[in-house]
């Protein structure tokens, strides 16, 4: 048995598109990343979108945009991909963890107004696993307190909230197309915002700090070369003109996972909020309580034995050893993040996985528990 934990849907429209770039004079600062930003302004609904070359890099450029640095604080998720708290630190800032909520998954919402201090200059939730975050409730607390809201939507294209897309919620948001996201560049980002001043901004470090005319040797401020290059914007315009069949490609599986894992009670599956229509990222199920880290370590394995790809899914941030020698930070400062960090799996899940495979992996699953 061979089933692979993601597998990013390229067809041959992709591919012609790659071939085609390759055969014109420019390969970077081209149409093409133009284009590309153009389709995210229509699809995400934002006046502005800037392509970058890794979603990591975007958000970086968003704290940094905000003028976010030494002795400020940045309220966030401990239940994410390192990069959403890294692009804090990155910046010199401090990365002030809340717990999440036990039934989403996301930053729970409660917990945020608790965590504001002097220092506090932005509140920066993740969508995660393509669900977004409870927005209303955090955005309130931003206006009253003067704060800015990056949204890491890196997980969650497609998705929308109260009828609005993920991205669109915030003052800013970021995507990434790292090949297991929904859309891939094979590297690859993207911030959308309505703000122009932080559009302007991002522009311009993404591309040396080259000013708006961008005249090739004239820097305005310290900038990095995190620009998107044709070849990749290319192959992100082919998968954006197949975005709907894409998601409706990892909606069929997800639906097929949760048919037959919804009744299994030693199982938990993320809660899907009312307010939310989720963009399929993961499958990621968690053990009942009674089930140990070392139980899921020992199930894991026994997938992986029988060809089955699976990954726990996260550890949380601040237990990341460099992070908990830092801030120090010990097992139990997030008891829910623990919690379910312990006891999650995440199943095989892509676009062309079969119905067939989908009964596979749950057989071979449910044997286990
Ligand atoms: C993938 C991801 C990122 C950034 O991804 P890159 O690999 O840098 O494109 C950031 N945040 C979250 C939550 C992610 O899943």
């Amino acid at each position: 048995m061979d089933i692979s934990l993601s597998c990013p849907d390229i067809t041959d429209v992709e591919r012609q598109a790659v071939v085609d770039v390759m055969q014109t004079p420019q390969l970077s600062l081209g149409p093409r990343v133009i284009e590309f930003e153009q389709m995210f302004t229509r699809f995400v609904g934002t006046r502005f979108a800037a392509a970058v070359n890794s979603g990591t890099s975007g958000l970086q450029l968003c704290v940094r945009a905000m003028g976010i640095g030494a002795a400020h604080e940045v309220i966030t998720t401990p239940f994410s991909f390192i990069a959403s708290s890294n692009c804090i630190l990155a910046e010199g800032a401090r990365p002030v963890f809340v717990d999440i909520d036990p039934d989403t998954w996301n930053i729970d919402p409660r917990r945020v107004a608790g965590a504001v201090t002097p220092q506090t200059r932005a509140v920066l939730p993740v969508d995660v696993f393509g669900q977004p975050a409870e927005m209303d409730p955090i955005l309130e607390i931003a206006r009253a307190r003067g704060l800015r809201v990056i949204e890491d939507s890196c997980e969650a294209l497609g998705a929308t909230y109260k009828g609005r897309r993920a991205g669109s919620l915030g003052d800013v948001g970021v995507f990434g197309f790292y090949p297991n996201k929904q859309v891939t560049t094979g590297e690859g980002g993207m911030v959308v915002t309505n703000d122009e001043g932080l559009h302007a901004q991002i522009v311009s470090m993404r591309n040396q700090g080259r000013g708006p005319g961008g005249a090739w040797l004239a820097h305005e401020r310290l900038g990095f070369n995190y620009r998107l290059c044709e070849i990749n914007s290319a192959l992100g315009i082919a998968q954006m003109r197949r975005i709907d069949e894409i998601l409706e490609n990892r909606r069929r599986p997800a639906e097929w996972y949760r048919e037959r894992l919804h009744d299994e009670r030693r199982v938990r599956m993320q809660k899907v909020h009312a307010d939310c229509r989720i963009s399929w990222f993961v499958m990621v199920v968690r053990l009942a309580d009674d089930y140990t880290r070392a139980d899921r370590d020992r199930m894991l394995q026994q997938l992986r034995d029988k060809g089955i790809g699976c990954n726990n899914y996260f550890t949380p941030i601040h237990l990341q050893p460099f992070y908990a020698e830092q801030f120090g930070h010990r097992p139990g400062d997030f008891p829910v993040c623990e919690a379910l960090a312990d006891r999650t799996i995440a199943l095989p899940f892509h676009g062309k996985l079969t119905e067939r495979e989908v009964d596979t992996v749950c057989r071979e699953f449910r044997k286990m528990l």
